[in-house]
């Protein structure tokens, strides 16, 4: 007789609860942290033509070679530093635990955090350490310091800025995790687009740093393009884990032909810091409710009662993120993507209404 599920899958995975992606259709989709405008329709023209004449019944070029050497350029990799591409950065995250997961091995991050840390950790079947952050969603660096002699994990993850909470952490008390990390620290980028900061230069200080980087939230979410840049010692080891084929020719000609007109990329993503500090401000104008500094393309705000405003927002044709109940530190929160300026008009006007 064969057995069920519950006795041949890993216990991890059966104790997880599947990412949870909220249907949208029809909705002011504020919940993901997406760019919300489209390439000019000159550019369109330009992809709509790569596509009709990629070669589809071939595989794509494994190395993605010339993809390669325009993202290093573009993205200013430090030479003697190695890329690695992903499909998305959380294919990279998961490709760093699958290698790390000797037989005990920890995985650590701070918590409120991304919650793909945590999960792919159980993936990859390592341990997982949340480290919690303070009230204000910075690192409280002496716990951090105390749980990386505790428990010395093979992998930190630190998202920089910090997702859900957009802040961007003290740059010394990274370098501080850093040098204390008996393993990897990896610093992921998602963000760098609307943050003045990186550590992309800190790869040649440390040769346990990894960066990451992706191209979804600057505009291409639906492509699946993330990147790893580290020393070629780490990023040898990691490629043997990255399947052949990862990223498709698709996504290689579409990524190459955007780069070339990065300066639409660069445009969108100043007109996105423009919205944000106008929708912080009216956020911080309303009566009882109380934005968090951010250096992302999102909002973390709290207010009371958040359950009910984010479900009113909801009937209202408004979608974001009720952080409510993730974590205790993030007690009556919701998160709102920045948008087009009509959208946030609607988002305001609807939160103005919801709290009523
Ligand atoms: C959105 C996000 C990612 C995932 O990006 P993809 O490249 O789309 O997989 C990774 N890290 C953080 C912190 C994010 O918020």
């Amino acid at each position: 007789m064969s057995r069920s599920p519950d006795q041949i899958i890993r216990t991890e995975v059966l104790s997880l609860s599947a990412y949870h992606v909220a249907p949208a259709s029809g909705m002011v989709k504020l919940d993901a942290m997406e760019n919300p405008y489209s390439l000019p329709d000159r550019l369109r023209d330009d992809i709509a033509q790569l596509v009709a004449t990629a070669p589809i019944n071939r595989y794509p070029d494994a190395s993605a070679a010339s993809l390669k050497a325009m993202l290093r350029a573009a993205l200013a990799v430090p030479d003697g530093m190695e890329i690695m591409l992903g499909n998305g950065s959380d294919e990279i995250i998961q490709i760093i635990a699958l290698a790390c997961a000797r037989p005990g091995a920890t995985l650590l991050s701070v918590e409120p955090a991304f919650v793909m840390f945590r999960m792919i950790a159980a993936f990859a079947g390592m341990k997982y350490v949340g480290v919690p952050l303070k009230a204000d969603f910075s690192l409280d660096i002496d716990a951090t310091l105390e749980a990386i002699s505790q428990h010395e994990p093979a992998v930190i993850f630190i998202a920089y800025p910090n997702n859900p909470t957009g802040n961007l952490f003290d740059a010394r008390a990274i370098s501080r995790i850093i040098e204390a990390a008996p393993g990897l620290v990896v610093v992921d980028e998602a963000y760098h687009a609307f943050a003045n900061a990186s550590f992309m230069d800190k790869l040649l200080q440390y040769p346990n740093l990894l960066l990451m980087r992706t191209l979804s939230k600057l505009g291409l979410a639906g492509l699946r393009l993330g990147l790893l840049a580290g020393g070629p010692e780490w990023l040898r080891e990691l490629e043997k884990l990255r399947l052949p084929y990862n990223v498709g020719i698709v996504t290689q000609l579409i990524a190459e032909k955007v780069l070339q007109h990065r300066d639409v990329l660069l445009q969108q993503a100043a007109a996105i810091k423009n919205e944000r500090a106008m929708l912080g401000a009216r956020l911080a104008a309303m009566h009882g409710i109380e934005p968090f500094p951010t250096d992302a393309n999102f909002i973390l705000f709290r207010l009371s009662e958040a359950g009910h405003v984010f479900q009113n927002l909801k009937k209202r044709g408004v979608l974001i993120k009720n952080l409510d109940g993730t974590h205790p530190l993030l007690k009556n929160c919701l998160r709102v993507t920045v948008g087009k300026p009509d959208e946030n008009a609607l988002f305001l006007a609807a939160l103005e209404g919801s709290l009523a």
